[in-house]
């Protein structure tokens, strides 16, 4: 048996028991389960039975930070077709925070056009999603539902009501059949016609005795919803769940730019961003509501920016994105392996852009980053030694220059396996023009001996990531 062939056994050893202890730790924790009491004291109902609640807890503690983020125009800038800014949020967060803090998008789309929107960003896979203006949470890559939640807003909800009393008000028009839920309705309204029309409809709903709650957005979109629900209510029965278990984050912030977002800034002890982009809507209510509130900022940067900006302002951790470093490889003293697979595809994606210098040194830090005897199992299967992949990766400088090239890490998870080596998890994305491929990645780092503080890859192991349009006939190379 040759020496790669040990190594490699001694890595698809060390993979199983990095995938049985990831596996059996999330079973354990969605077994978990609670005796109710929660649900009396918080939200006033007695579910009277054992429940078993579906969490996403990677963490062993609470989270270090909890951003509580919308999407359109908040996260995501559909006014930057590059994506740069969620770009530099996405490098931020892999490299400091994901391992130790939680992402929760709230969103008023439904899981339908959330999913589209998924498909169309390069949004990370958050850790909790609360959809369809805060009617419906869901833990982890799987979007597991929270059934309690549900049954909480079916108190004192009649939507077959709702959708018969609003008919009688012409100026609403129906949203598409995917935006209608269990506990939304859903319709467009003019700007002008809104506030007559929200002020009889309310009325009218009133005299019925619903208990509903009506949320004017984006200057458009009207939505009508139980009026236990909303973006701030449902964070709150999150914050409530997190602290029964003794997960209640250290610090949350929460980021909006529009009217249904106003609700997470009235959430308790928050730090809050409306970004520099925010509508007429949520600047007025905060005017109104917040200015003199230190917690929180009506920022200066737009979208993810501004979320970084946040971040900085109350002090709650980094806000320089790797990706505004520009010498990625030199002195940077190294904070984790998430840190270090971050800075490496950086580096990477600017040596195919041709935004490096093709110099010595920068060749030689490639090479003293990959380990020379160590392999590289290509998504196709192929198993190759690494320094060929190095010889191979000198000779693609400036090969993307021009076009669209992007690459970016998601799901980002390490462990030490045994004294200075570590098993690194992630996804890995790569956009080239308008060809996105991702496939999963699993890498062995060891501390260098003569630079304990240094990780060198060991061995690196992908396979494609399903629908991700990965195919072995096309150029990958690490
Ligand atoms: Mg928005």
């Amino acid at each position: 048996m040759s020496f790669i062939d040990i190594l490699q056994a001694v890595l698809s050893s060390l993979i199983s028991l990095f995938s049985f202890l990831s596996s059996h730790k999330v079973e354990n924790l969605l077994m978990l389960t609670c005796d109710g009491s929660y649900e009396s004291k918080v939200v006033g109902i007695s579910v009277g039975r054992k429940e078993k609640i579906q969490r996403m807890d990677r963490l062993d503690g609470p989270a270090n930070i909890m951003i509580v983020s919308d999407l359109d125009f908040t996260m995501v800038d559909h006014d930057d077709p590059e994506n740069l800014a969620l770009l530099r949020f996405n490098a931020l967060w892999e490299a400091y925070y994901r391992h130790n803090s939680l992402l929760v998008f709230s969103t008023g789309r439904s899981p339908t056009i959330y999913r589209e929107l998924r498909k169309q960003k390069p949004l990370l896979t958050p850790d909790i999603t609360i959809m369809s203006v805060g009617t419906e949470i869901t833990y982890g890559e799987s979007m597991e539902p929270d059934d309690g939640w549900k049954q909480y807003l079916d108190r004192k909800w009649n939507r077959e009501i709702v959708v018969e009393e609003t008919a009688k008000f012409p100026e609403l028009v129906l949203q598409s059949e995917t935006e209608q839920r269990p506990h939304k309705v859903s319709f467009y309204l003019e700007k002008e016609k809104a506030s007559k029309v929200i002020e009889a409809l309310s009325k009218c709903l009133e005299k019925l005795e619903l208990d509903v709650k009506i949320i004017y957005s984006n200057g458009i979109a009207v939505d009508i919803l139980p009026q236990a629900a909303g973006k701030g209510r449902a964070l709150e029965f999150l914050l409530e769940k997190l602290k029964t278990d003794g997960l209640k984050p250290l610090n949350t912030l929460v980021c909006g730019d529009s009217g249904n977002d106003a609700e997470l800034f009235g959430v308790p002890e928050v730090y809050g961003v409306l970004v520099s982009n925010a509508l007429e809507e949520l600047v007025q209510w905060y005017a109104e509501n917040a200015r003199g509130n230190p917690q929180i900022i009506h920022a200066t940067d737009r979208c993810a920016a501004g979320i970084m900006q946040a971040i900085g302002n109350f002090s709650l951790g980094p806000n320089v994105s790797p990706r505004d470093i520009s010498d990625l490889m030199f002195k940077r003293k190294i904070l984790s392996p998430g840190h270090v697979v971050v800075m490496f595809y950086l580096f990477y994606e600017r040596w195919r852009r041709g935004e490096v210098e093709n110099s010595e040194p920068n060749i030689q830090n490639l090479r003293s980053i990959l380990h020379p005897t160590g392999n590289f199992v290509h998504p196709s299967g192929v198993d190759r030694p690494m320094h060929q992949s190095i010889d191979t990766i000198v000779q693609l400088f400036g090969d993307k220059r021009g076009i669209d090239y992007r690459i970016w890490v998601d799901r980002m998870s390490f462990a030490e396996v045994s004294l200075s080596s570590w098993l690194v998890k992630f996804d890995k994305w790569e956009l080239s023009g308008n060809e996105l491929q991702g496939c999963s990645t699993k890498v062995l780092m060891n501390s260098k001996v003569d630079a304990p503080d240094e990780l060198t890859w060991v061995h690196l192991h992908q396979t494609w990531l399903n629908g991700s349009g990965g195919k072995d006939d096309m150029p990958w190379f690490i």
